[in-house]
């Protein structure tokens, strides 16, 4: 296989990262926060370029208020590895050691009295630590009060995710030559894993392959099935490239496809593109959804798609916003999401076709762009 010349991307700086905290400060403010409590994951990651090692018992905490400089507490013994995080200039960095109370140091980070957002992914011990030491403060889902979070992406963001897009892509053209009758679904699985990362992601965070009645189950991964002729196959696959995600989904079929395969898969076609060119500016998240559904409903199918239409895409492959009934947060430009209609008939088979999509300033724009017509594999 050729690998293609691949230009890196821009690195972030100190002061990508320190725009980031001041964005999320103001926004906090208007959430009516007082600030934000932010532990080890996807947020910290994504506002300070600071990724442990190994996310431990031991607190890393990072507090932004509007009255101090953002403030990274660590462990000593992560203290060199949090300096060299590409944020570090902007923060300052303090840290705690074995046999100190982190909490007492923890709350002098902390304002009395106040209302801060937390990360979902604190550890409960972290939080109820705070608490004991903090009576008089209250936490807040950050998911909950500030869900755009991280969700608008810039340019230098969205050039890895188109990047990241673009390996998936090449990933499902390469997929489309090998043998899938008489082969396992896990070693289909194994293809594209390989392939993802040859086309450049260094983590692949799932290869779905639902063969046959394993394609009806949306939350089937890959199993010792053997794949046959005539079968229907799920492919759902993506992962990290550069820090962001991709993932993306298309559905195959071993030999010639039955008259319903075929009909299914044209629904679910004719589905995703309506929840993709539903979307532009100001339009309310839950409208792609009720897009897509509605095509699938009309034709008879509403009660074989069984999730919702899409998740937001970023530093991880699923998190806010949710094209969902119910969410009426509006689109707005350079947002990323990803619209995956499904048609699932228990025990026969499964559709479903997956592309992310970017809102621009006038509609969308798609980051996967392999062809929706149903493709025939040996
Ligand atoms: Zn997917
Ligand atoms: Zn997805």
């Amino acid at each position: 296989m050729t690998t293609t010349e691949r230009t890196p991307p821009v690195p972030f700086t100190s002061e990508d990262y320190a725009a980031r905290m001041r964005r999320v400060v103001a926004d906090a403010g208007h959430a009516g926060l007082d600030g934000l409590v932010v532990m080890p994951g996807p947020e910290l990651f994504w506002l300070t370029g600071y990724r442990p090692t190994a996310i431990t018992e031991r607190l890393t905490m990072l507090a932004l208020t509007p009255d101090q400089e953002p403030t990274l507490l660590v462990p000593t013994l992560e203290r060199p590895d949090a300096e060299g995080a590409v944020g570090a200039p902007s923060l300052t960095i303090v840290d705690w050691g074995d046999g100190e109370d982190p909490f007492a140091r923890a709350s002098a980070l902390i304002p009395e009295r106040t209302t801060m957002g937390i990360s979902d992914s604190a550890w409960a011990m972290h939080l109820l630590g705070l608490q004991a030491a903090l009576p008089g403060s209250s936490y807040r889902s950050l998911t909950q009060s500030l869900p755009m979070l991280r969700a608008v992406k810039d340019a230098n963001e969205l050039a890895r995710l188109e990047a990241a897009g673009a390996a998936a892509d090449a990933t499902y053209e390469q997929i489309l030559g090998v043998r899938f009758a008489g082969r396992k679904e896990t070693e289909v699985a194994a293809d594209l894993a390989r392939l993802l990362r040859e086309f450049g992601h260094e983590q692949v965070d799932f290869t779905v392959v639902g063969s046959g009645p394993n394609g009806a189950n949306p939350h089937h991964e890959a199993g010792e099935r053997r794949i046959e002729q005539g079968d229907a196959v799920v492919l759902d696959f993506g992962g990290l490239m550069n820090g962001y995600g991709s993932d993306t989904s298309r559905t195959v079929c071993v030999g010639e496809p039955s008259a319903e395969v075929r009909e299914v898969h044209e629904i679910v076609r004719q589905a995703q593109q309506a929840g993709v060119e539903a979307a532009r500016p100001g339009v309310a998240c839950q409208e792609i959804d009720r897009a897509a559904r509605k095509t699938i409903t009309d034709a008879g199918y509403g009660e074989q798609f069984i999730h919702r239409t899409g998740h937001g895409i970023g530093t991880t492959t699923h998190e806010p916003p949710y094209m969902i009934e119910g969410e009426e947060q509006p689109l707005l430009p350079g947002m990323c999401f990803s619209v995956e209609p499904g048609i699932y008939l228990a025990d026969r088979f499964g559709v479903r076709i997956e592309d992310i999509v970017t809102v621009t300033e006038t509609g969308w724009l798609r980051l996967n762009n392999t062809e929706h017509r149903l493709r025939l594999v040996e």
